[in-house]
């Protein structure tokens, strides 16, 4: 095997059982490795220099393919169902030896890297791809080592990323021709028949998920997270879309990281060392520091050129609305390395509620917090077919029940505990609609949200009057900041009061209703944090 890069000493691909592969390529350097995806035609350099290509027909994970292997060790502790499917140990091994038979002959690149910048929980983690912009991908988005660090790096866990592998359902026991499954006995995540790079990052923290809170007692939350001049950090929660990317980016504050975070009796850890940022209808004026990160290094993914450009029309979803960018972290100027910072002060869950009735910001108490963590709201807009207007609500756990290996109660509980412990405001800000639902309201403006939470951050909302909200209970600042006063209280905003009441009662109806199969774990704080059903009757 020819072998090229910097190679660690301590373990080669021979672990793997891969010893007839064309070309091994360990750890290229970015340059490198942009070179070897434009020679083998898996992208185009944009003009600001960055690797633009595009995913195939996945232009996002694939959450029906994805399995975890049922074993002893898994069997009675992850939660089963359509989110965690099983799969069989010896369909399992039986698709690996077919995998590692598939890269013979092939060029491979890998990469060794770490997930986790606090090092007592640290993966050691070694990625082997066919692609090199998959590679580049993991460079960007997994924490760097060092030259030293490379030579002497002994792998913990292991991921195969093989797009244009097939499975053969009948044979191989996936449910289509793609896959991701995690196996956590022998620390493996294999990973074929779909280009989607995000599949890789969000396998290794859906194997965090399980590992931090079941071995280490250490929380692991689907959060961005950034930290102030005086040290203190703040978290924002979020299901896809709502906000966490594009608001941990605050040039007045650190930033930590744009998604995935431990929480440990010392504080807030990142899982990754980069980001991955939506950027449809990116714009450098609204997001500046994302904007300017798109540059020699970083990726784009399924977004088009401005015809007879290269300059890239980032208002294109033709692709899909689902256009991304991956940047090491460190192209934002005030990103903080390591990516570790203390215990949060303040605790965002974002939404975008579609029906523009929840308020732009409102403060939680204790049950409230809980309820709404466990609720994990937001709603997705109609989509693009004829006639459809009605947004669709969405409920998942935890801000991101798809990631979570284990029963939700389990995360809730941890967080739970931790915010009686820390005294931390809990906040619930929704960066979606103002002046009734979508299509008849406008989406909330961003800087108004941005106002919103650096006036919660400065301590400005602990000087203002709070009215509290009929139907949900939670507590809306009567002014803030920067912000016009009439579009903190929805109901105000809705020049229909009558179907803002009944808006409100109906996605009250929805989350009460959500709540039924939490019933066992609410007590009756949760309970009193649940919205009121009948405030109208
Ligand atoms: P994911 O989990 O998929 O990474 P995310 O929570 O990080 O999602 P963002 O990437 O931050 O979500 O996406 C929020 C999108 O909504 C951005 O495109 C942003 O420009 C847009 N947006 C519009 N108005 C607002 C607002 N008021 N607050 C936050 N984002 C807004
Ligand atoms: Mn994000």
């Amino acid at each position: 095997m020819l072998e090229k890069g910097l190679k660690s000493t301590v373990k080669g691909l021979e672990s793997l059982g891969i010893a007839h592969a064309a070309e091994v390529n360990w750890n290229l350097s970015p340059a490198e490795l942009v070179e070897e995806a434009l020679a083998n035609g898996e992208g185009t350099l944009t003009e600001t220099g960055a690797l633009m290509c595009d995913t195939g027909k996945f232009t996002g994970r694939s959450p029906k393919d994805k399995f975890i292997v049922k074993d002893s060790k898994t069997e009675n502790t992850v939660w089963w169902g359509d989110i965690n499917i099983p799969f069989e140990p010896a369909k399992f091994d039986a698709l690996y030896a077919k995998m590692i038979k598939h890269l013979e002959g092939k060029k491979l690149y890998v990469r060794d890297a770490y997930a986790g910048a606090d090092e007592r929980y640290q993966l050691h983690l070694r990625v082997v791809n066919t692609q090199a912009w998959h590679n580049l991908f993991c460079n960007n988005m997994f924490i760097r080592p060092t030259e030293e660090q490379i030579k002497k790096f002994n792998p913990t866990f292991t991921i195969i990323n093989a797009p244009e592998f097939l499975a053969d359902p009948a044979i191989d026991g996936t449910r289509q021709s793609n896959f991701a499954i995690i196996n956590f006995s022998k620390n493996i995540i294999l990973i074929g028949g779909t280009g989607y790079a995000g599949e890789m990052k969000k396998g290794i923290f859906s194997v965090l998920n399980y590992t931090l809170p079941h071995e280490h007692k250490v929380l692991s939350m689907h959060c961005s997270a950034n930290v102030g001049e005086k040290g203190d950090t703040a978290i924002f929660f979020g299901l896809s879309g709502t906000g966490k990317t594009t608001l941990s980016a605050d040039p007045h504050r650190g930033l930590i990281g744009d998604d995935e975070h431990g929480w440990t009796e010392n504080g807030v850890f990142n899982f990754e060392g980069g980001c991955y940022a939506k950027v449809i209808d990116l714009t450098r004026e609204k997001e500046p520091q994302i904007f300017d990160a798109i540059r020699f290094g970083a990726i784009v993914e399924n977004t088009r050129y401005i015809p007879g450009t290269r300059s890239v029309d980032y208002a294109n979803g033709s692709v899909t609305e689902n256009t991304r960018t991956a940047y090491p972290i460190n192209f934002i100027s005030n990103a903080i390395e390591p990516s570790v910072a203390g215990t949060p002060k303040n605790i965002f869950f974002l939404t975008a509620d579609a029906f523009g009735v929840l308020p732009p910001i409102s403060k939680l108490n204790a049950g409230q917090a809980m309820f709404h963590f466990i609720s994990g709201y937001t709603a997705k807009v109609a989509g693009t077919e004829v006639g459809i207007t009605e947004p669709q609500t969405t409920f998942s756990a935890c801000f991101g029940a798809a990631f979570l290996p284990l029963h939700p109660t389990q995360y809730a509980e941890m967080l739970g505990k931790k915010m009686k412990e820390n005294q931390v405001n809990v906040w619930l800000v929704n960066t979606g609609w103002t002046g009734g639902p979508y299509g008849v309201g406008s989406r909330m403006k961003l800087s108004y949200t941005r106002a919103m939470i650096t006036a919660a951050l400065n301590g400005d909302l602990d000087k203002v009057g709070f009215s509290q909200n009929a139907v949900f209970g939670v507590s809306m600042p009567n002014s803030c900041p920067n912000v016009p006063a009439e579009i903190l209280h929805p109901r105000n905003t809705w020049s229909d009061k009558a179907a803002y009441d009944a808006k409100a009662a109906d996605l009250a109806a929805k989350f009460v209703k959500n709540f039924e199969k939490y019933a066992d774990f609410a007590n009756e704080e949760i309970l009193a944090g649940a919205p009121k059903v009948n405030v109208n009757a």
